[in-house]
């Protein structure tokens, strides 16, 4: 047994050659201006080296990822633009170390919030759910992601006549938490006692999508743990686009004041829009999905990480959209609820002001395609009082993240229905 293992595991060292991140550091840098945020642009655009964690499109602090071999390179450069810059993270490598199960506390395939799942292990949990719970859970398969892995949601539907919630995580293959949280809210709502966890369960049809980008979740786990957009290939050197800007709602639109997009036409960017707005069978299977479930939804929920906001629509806008002022007080009643479980500040707006600009992201194809009237992103945990981690957020926070994110959830249904929005049948 063990020799067979040792053969496993020597054939699969051969298949996939991890990318390691010793010695990387992470640095917080403050853009102050314009000169820095040229400067900062350009390498963001050219080196293949450099990795920030998010675009800088603006004035702001941006976190940015430095290898051991281009030290002395990020000295000379924020010493030359006289930035300021802070280090957060000493070595990534050791960061990812600590998201690995240490001990193998279990068997594998076995669900649990302790560490981060794999697709197979969370899928085959879905699939047992409906096994468990058949009068009122149903798993489906909405699509196949470009590699052939099965797009599956459950809906979780107690009784006839519920309005609905759609909630997508994963979309963005390194944010281990947005699968680890919406599963473990999905389990709440299936198990808790609580009456206004009940309530919520009973009176509102939810379709769950835990992992809406299973080949670059899989591909983080297996190859590239710092991986963030889909899998397929885009050029002879490049693959993936960003899924979160392939939606077809105001896609490549700019941003009327600043003219970004906040994503690229180029294959090898993070935030590769694709060759055309749907060209990912990952965001094409969303969209055929809610075409055919029309009118159902009052809300549609994106869990990202991390920022610790409630983004809300549009992604290439600051005008206000119509009912903008609902969207700011429900999103408000939820970050509220959030902050008192365990104290994490939330911001809550429009996307841009708050953030920055992403065209084709589908809180607002959800909302402006589908006039799914409350379309959140959440922004969930990565830096804070916590530790600084990023997108490698280490496992022990699952459980308060989805703690506070079941909150917000409860108050957004509860200031939803005040405008009549989710109302009990
Ligand atoms: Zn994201």
């Amino acid at each position: 047994m063990k020799f067979v293992f040792l053969i496993v595991a020597v054939v699969a060292t051969v298949l996939c050659e991890k990318s390691r991140y010793d010695n990387y550091r992470v640095y917080k840098i403050e853009i102050k201006n314009r000169e820095q945020l040229d400067a900062m642009k350009y390498l963001a655009d050219t080196s293949d080296s450099f990795n920030f964690w998010t675009q800088p499109l603006h004035f702001g602090s941006y976190e940015l990822m430095v290898p051991p071999h281009k030290f002395s390179h990020f000295s000379e450069m924020v010493d030359n633009l006289n930035m300021q810059h802070e280090l957060i993270i000493k070595n990534l490598q050791e960061l990812h170390d600590k998201e690995l199960p240490l001990n193998k506390r279990k068997a594998d395939g076995v669900m649990d919030w302790e560490d981060y799942q794999s697709v197979e292990t969370i899928h085959s949990w879905m699939d047992s759910l409906q096994v468990e719970f058949p009068t009122f859970v149903n798993v489906t398969t909405i699509g196949n992601s470009y590699e052939g892995r099965p797009m599956k949601l459950l809906k979780l539907s107690k009784k006839a006549g519920n309005r609905a919630i759609f909630v997508e995580s994963h979309i963005h293959a390194r944010e281990w938490i947005g699968s680890a949280t919406s599963t473990w809210i999905l389990n709440q709502l299936l198990r808790s006692n609580v009456s206004a966890v009940v309530d919520l369960a009973n009176n509102i049809d939810w379709y769950f999508l835990p992992i809406a980008n299973p080949d670059g979740y899989e591909y983080t786990r297996t190859n590239n743990r710092n991986w963030r957009k889909t899998r397929s290939k885009q050029s002879a050197l490049c693959y993936g686009v960003d899924p979160n800007r392939n939606f077809g709602y105001n896609w490549m639109v700019p941003e009327e004041i600043t003219g970004s997009t906040g994503s690229s036409v180029s294959p090898c960017s993070d935030v590769y829009s694709g060759p055309y707005n749907f060209s990912e069978p990952e965001c094409y299977a969303i969209d055929r999905f809610l075409d055919a479930h029309r009118g159902i939804f009052d809300a549609y929920l994106a869990l990202h990480s991390y920022d610790h906001s409630i983004l809300y629509p549009y992604g290439n806008s600051r005008v206000p959209v119509p009912n903008d002022e609902v969207l700011k007080a429900v999103g408000d009643e939820s970050a509220r609820r959030l902050y008192e479980k365990h104290g994490i500040q939330y911001r809550v707006g429009n996307q841009v002001f708050i953030l920055y600009e992403a065209s084709g992201n589908s809180q607002d194809h959800a909302y402006g395609k589908y006039k799914i009237p409350i379309s959140y992103t959440y922004e969930m945990r990565g830096s804070g009082s916590y530790g600084n981690f990023g997108f490698f957020l280490p496992p022990e926070f699952i459980i308060p993240n989805a703690e506070e994110m079941l909150e917000a959830f409860l108050g957004l249904v509860s200031k939803a229905r005040e405008y009549g929005l989710l109302a009990t049948a």
